[in-house]
């Protein structure tokens, strides 16, 4: 996990809820780093934790219930988990913006859409009412919507097109990262590429360093640089995208491969990682994934495996590396 510069580190987060069956465990020590212009793929299934871990960078986890137990998580130098309301409201949509995976939880349907982006600016920059408005036009034009349509309202756009505003909003004060939670799900099958290919562009043109919130694999080998395998509220594996795509190593990783269909074969089936992850309520003893794991040893039921490094920059959380090198540190 080397990098010269680290906009984003989190380390040891741990992320409750409490409900009424119990404490819920949503993010279990993760640590992750992120540097300038990089794009970082969280993978795993519904549950992971990888919108909670968004939300606790965001500072929109909701206390109560939820609460952030232990960990840092610092942005450029700063401590995001215990920066003031003002500083934080300063940061988000400056620094840092979000795409979430439907437009409509974004957009307000009652604002023309020129207005959204003129606030986000407004917001955030000291700037006449006109200039504004230029700035918005450019960015809808940036983002693929001509000039003409910047006094309609949400309702008057397609949901790709939506999404499209609110990439323009997202990226109005030219964001150091973006925070995209399944940009595209939302969208029909026929636009997701085109919007997933808007975001590229855009990342790119402006270096901005991205974290993409994902379960589609075919999508992190495009636009990620590094990708982590998140399992029950935890990373099971972390490395640069062709290190895992050329070697996936921890167990759940290689299921998720096997799961994908490949072209190149003639298999009838796909094959599916057997059982469901636990409940976020239940504590396993363990490895979290032991229940699941084909590869289940003694050991594993009984002690939690530390993340290894199998190479300078993959790591796994997987009794079956750890003699390998005697490292991991299971926490
Ligand atoms: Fe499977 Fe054991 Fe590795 Fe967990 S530690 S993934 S149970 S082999």
């Amino acid at each position: 996990m080397e990098n010269e510069k680290k906009l984003l580190e989190i380390k040891d987060l741990c992320v409750t809820y409490k409900t009424e069956d119990g404490t819920c465990y949503a993010v279990n020590n993760l640590n992750l780093e992120i540097g300038n212009q990089e794009t970082l793929g969280f993978v795993g299934e519904t549950g992971a934790g990888k919108t909670t871990t968004a939300m606790a960078i965001m500072g929109l986890i909701p206390t109560p219930p939820g609460k952030i137990t232990n960990g840092s998580i610092t942005f450029d130098g700063r401590d995001l988990i215990h920066i003031s309301d003002k500083d934080r409201r300063k940061i988000l949509g400056e620094e840092i913006s979000m795409i979430f995976q439907d437009p409509m939880t974004s957009l307000n349907p009652t604002m023309r859409v020129a207005d959204q982006i003129m606030e986000m600016i407004q917001l955030h920059k000291e700037i006449s009412k006109k200039d504004a408005y230029e700035e918005a036009c450019q960015l809808l034009e940036l983002v693929g919507i001509k000039r003409e349509r910047a006094a309609d309202y949400p309702h008057q756009f397609s949901g790709g097109m939506k999404q499209r505003v609110v990439i323009a909003i997202a990226l109005a004060c030219r964001p150091k990262l973006i925070i995209a939670d399944e940009p595209t799900t939302a969208l029909d099958v026929t636009i997701q590429a085109q919007v997933m290919e808007l975001i590229k562009e855009l990342k790119e043109k402006f270096g901005t360093s991205m974290i993409l919130i994902t379960h589609d694999l075919g999508i992190v080998a495009e636009i990620c640089d590094k990708v982590a395998i998140m399992y029950a509220g935890g990373v099971v594996e972390y490395a640069p995208v062709k290190e895992i795509y050329d070697k996936p190593s921890h167990p759940y990783t290689i299921g998720l491969f096997n799961s994908i269909p490949k072209l190149d074969t003639e298999e009838e089936w796909l094959e599916e990682i057997h059982g469901l992850p636990p409940e976020p309520t239940e504590k396993v003893e363990g490895c979290i994934f032991h229940p699941r794991c084909p590869k289940c040893m003694e050991i594993c039921k009984k002690k939690q495996p530390g993340l290894v490094n199998i190479s300078p920059t993959h790591s796994v959380r997987c009794f079956l590396y750890e003699n390998a090198n005697g490292e991991g540190d299971a926490k």
